[in-house]
């Protein structure tokens, strides 16, 4: 156990002194509690908010998990249903939560790390880092609906970036299709509200790519850890 004013010295934070002025005008968090004691003392296994920002007091873990449906890509819910970090083994001890989120019913690629620095990297918006999905729809698009997701569409009184979309294939019989579609924003429930906006109701969705990794060798409910070349390419 470290004094936390050192612990948020380390992890380069501030100095030891600014610390300590941080944590007595309460802008720390230890666990989802403000602390403002100077004499807390913490373990590398306790979560660390400075201004609602996690620092890194342990290994930088990166995590690539394949989501099966009826799982909630959050650390922890109210309603008590299986979350993502309930499906890493004891393998991870690191405190991980996933970057950014997938619905309850959306499957496949999702980024898991403690590494808050990357985390708000690949989030944000400018940094445009590739989501492809296919996505399972109602009826059949049509080339101008196409054309419309491709150009942006309004969605909860916002315009959407321009997106790359393809039909990939649509069953006249089921009146359904399968739709190909890559963004780079995160917005949420994105592709079901564009789809939904163009009148094709979304059935199912998974995310097959993040920026350029790909789920191959990696099954429904697996996970494996990122390689260092991997990490060093998303940074
Ligand atoms: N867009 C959605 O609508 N849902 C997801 O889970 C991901 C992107």
């Amino acid at each position: 156990m470290e004094r936390l004013q050192k612990v948020m010295a380390h992890a380069g934070v501030a100095s030891r002194r600014s610390a300590e002025k941080m944590i007595t005008a309460g802008h720390v968090k230890v666990n989802g509690k403000t602390v403002t004691e100077l004499g807390t003392k913490v373990s590398k296994h306790d979560h660390i908010l400075v201004d609602e920002m996690p620092i890194q007091t342990e290994m930088p873990v990166y995590i690539l998990m394949n989501k099966p449906r009826q799982v909630v890509s959050t650390v922890s819910d109210d309603k008590h249903r299986k979350t993502v970090i309930d499906l890493l083994d004891d393998e991870i001890k690191e405190r991980v939560y996933p970057v950014g989120r997938l619905d309850y019913d959306t499957t496949g690629l999702l980024l898991l790390t403690n590494d808050g620095a990357l985390a708000n990297q690949l989030t944000h918006p400018k940094y445009e880092v590739d989501k492809s999905y296919v996505a399972k729809v109602q009826g059949i698009p049509t080339n101008d609906e196409l054309k419309r997701l491709r150009k942006g569409v309004s969605i909860d009184g916002k315009q959407t970036s321009p997106a790359r979309t393809r039909l990939m294939s649509s069953d006249e019989g089921r009146k359904t299709a399968i739709v190909s579609i890559t963004i780079h924003e995160g917005k949420n429930h994105q592709i079901k509200k564009m789809l939904q906006a163009v009148g094709h109701p979304v059935m199912k969705l998974k995310r097959e790519t993040y920026a350029f990794l790909t789920l191959k060798g990696v099954q429904p409910g697996d996970f494996r850890e990122l390689n260092p070349e991997e990490v060093k390419e998303l940074k």
